[in-house]
């Protein structure tokens, strides 16, 4: 067996999937010395992206605390925010989670959130993030209409979650995607390019970016080159999927690292084009060495930006983000908005 399985931030995924955990492999180009070494990972799609330093601390000596405690609150109490919304939360089928985990485990990345599902509804109450996303997303034929019925049959009653489906360039699209928004009342759509093999561009998917497009309904995409460029990632995919659907309602995840000053200059041109903050504002070095530049567009667009984790495959505890983000030099405001308020006004929840 000779499958290759990529890293993506926490959104692991694995190119064959079956009910065996062990069915996972991985291509390593080179050594893993510890959680603090840099990785030499190669992606599916044979891009060697050995010189870029994924999965490492900032300071291996003081790397941020991976206990399962809540540190925020005080914070949180300070600025006045009453809740967090993490727009950016994983929810696989049991044997695909367990399965990422062991991936982890071969990397001695610790999970802080290892646990069943309620275990994980737990954490995030106790966290104080009432609202939370369900992403998953396809990365073969005929694998996205069936998440999209996982996460309806498993998670339709589970409250504060906004269900989200996925779709793939394949027959149908637009009729299971049609399906996902009138009966099951999903609210928003995730793609992801790199897994994926994605080119958001395809005449195929045209159809259904239209109907989005006219629903108004959010797609969180991650299109960015961090930590492994794709085939179809980064700034010159999306700049030309932008122009034809400009009024598309696009998150792009991770802030578009490692191109965020790219995607940042998009923002001036299209008004309703969002990011999210997952892992870029951390001391752990996926999506670049240097976000603090970045820290001012947090003020700059902070009507449309929103806060990720990329809970549950982190490996430090949520309070690490959130902290980072209360403790920046921010107007209140841009820290109420990126918390909470931005996506609370996007999926009309009543503050
Ligand atoms: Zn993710
Ligand atoms: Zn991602």
């Amino acid at each position: 067996m000779n499958q290759q399985i990529l890293p993506c931030y926490a959104c692991f995924h694995q190119q064959t999937l079956g009910n065996d955990a062990n069915a996972f492999s991985v291509d390593i180009v080179s050594n893993l010395q510890s959680n603090t070494s840099k990785l030499n990972i190669k992606s599916s799609n044979n891009i060697d992206s050995s010189s870029r330093p994924i999965l490492a601390w900032r300071d291996p000596h003081n790397p941020p605390s991976a206990k399962d405690e809540v540190t925020h609150l005080d914070l949180m109490a300070k600025y006045n925010i009453p809740f967090i919304f993490d727009i950016h939360t994983h929810f696989f089928p049991a044997s695909v989670m367990r399965a990422i985990w062991k991936w982890f485990d071969g990397f001695d990345w610790g999970i802080t959130y290892r646990g069943n599902e309620q275990y994980r509804l737990d954490a995030l109450a106790r966290n104080k993030i009432q609202y939370f996303t369900s992403l998953n997303y396809a990365h073969k034929l005929h694998m996205a209409e069936g998440l999209n019925q996982w996460v309806y049959d498993t998670h339709k009653d589970t409250k504060n979650m906004i269900h989200f489906g996925t779709f793939y360039p394949e027959e149908g699209v637009e009729v299971y995607v049609k399906k996902a928004v009138e009966e099951f009342g999903f609210q928003g759509f995730k793609l992801h390019c790199e897994v994926s093999k994605l080119n958001l561009n395809l005449p195929e998917l045209k159809s259904t970016f239209q109907y989005l497009e006219e629903k108004q309904i959010p797609i969180l995409i991650h299109t960015g080159t961090a930590p492994l460029p794709g085939e179809y990632t980064g700034y010159k995919y999306f700049k030309p999927f932008m122009e034809s659907y400009p009024n598309l309602k696009v998150i792009v995840a991770h802030m578009g690292a490692y191109e965020l000053e790219e995607y940042a200059s998009l923002m001036e041109v299209y008004p309703k084009l969002a990011l999210d903050t997952t892992m870029v504002f951390v001391d752990y070095l996926a999506t670049g060495k240097n976000p603090e530049k970045y820290i001012s567009n947090l003020e700059k667009y902070s009507d449309r930006i929103f806060f990720g984790s990329d809970f549950p495959n982190i490996p430090y505890n949520l309070s690490h983000p959130i902290s980072k983000i209360l403790n920046f030099s921010l107007s209140i405001e841009a820290k109420q908005n990126i918390l909470f308020k931005n996506a609370c006004n996007l999926f009309g929840i009543v503050i």
